[in-house]
């Protein structure tokens, strides 16, 4: 299992749980959920990487979160509202271990360490989307795209990134343009390379410096709610 969120349980609820987590494969761009859907399952990333979106009527979608191995998908829901916020889309294909809500419902009613451990990351994807909504109004697009792409990194623990430049537009909720403009800057500074379909970062250190704060600023309080010594 190489989902950290389940690696950082107690025993009692690693016993309760990893039974009852079956892995199963996901190709990209697959919906595990749409917004407002009733959840039936629960999902922990192992490779691939979920992104959750908020979808509009116009069929435009905007990223609010991007959960991989460092956490689950569906929590909340199973937790009690089973009704999701938002669709939840992988973005990077790979294995998810998935489970019943009820399963994990079960399991954290009884073990208030895996309940609170819920809880904390739940508090995570909120801070994530509260996040995006000051990114999207603040900062530029170049710190956005670097953002964005570190964290795809991060998750996927690969430099090589298969997205369009028409994804990477939709996630960020600006024109194909403009992410064509900014990639092509990038490359030129030698930060990453692009070809059709695939980005291969190849400078990841000068592309945290180009990121905005909230790159930074998520992963502190991932750190601060589940990090190490946080059981
Ligand atoms: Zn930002």
């Amino acid at each position: 299992m190489k989902n950290e969120l389940v690696e950082v349980l107690s025993p009692s609820g690693w016993k309760l749980l990893a039974p009852r987590l079956k892995p199963a494969q996901f190709e990209q761009h697959h919906v595990l959920f749409e917004a407002d859907e009733r959840i039936r399952h629960v999902y922990f990333p192992t490779s691939a990487v979920v992104s959750l979106v908020t979808t509009l009527s116009t069929g435009e979608m905007i990223e609010a979160a991007m959960v991989g191995r460092d956490g689950v998908v569906g929590a909340s829901a199973a937790l009690d509202g089973k009704i999701s916020l938002s669709r939840g889309i992988v973005q990077l294909g790979g294995e998810i271990a998935v489970c019943d809500i009820d399963v994990l419902k079960s399991a954290a009613l009884e073990s208030p360490k895996l309940l609170s451990l819920l809880i904390r990351h739940e508090q995570t994807v909120y801070a994530q989307a509260q996040q995006s909504a000051a990114c999207f109004a603040t900062h530029q697009v170049e710190a956005r795209l670097c953002r964005w792409l570190l964290r795809a990194r991060d998750l996927s623990e690969s430099d090589d990134l298969p997205f369009t430049q028409e994804y990477l537009g939709e996630m960020l909720g600006v024109r194909r343009t403009s992410v064509t403009a900014v990639a092509k800057a990038l490359q030129e500074a030698g930060l990453i390379k692009y070809a059709r379909g695939k980005i291969k970062i190849v400078d990841a250190k000068a592309m945290q410096k180009s990121a905005c704060e909230c790159y930074g600023s998520v992963k502190m309080l991932y750190d601060r709610l589940i990090g190490p010594g946080k059981k």
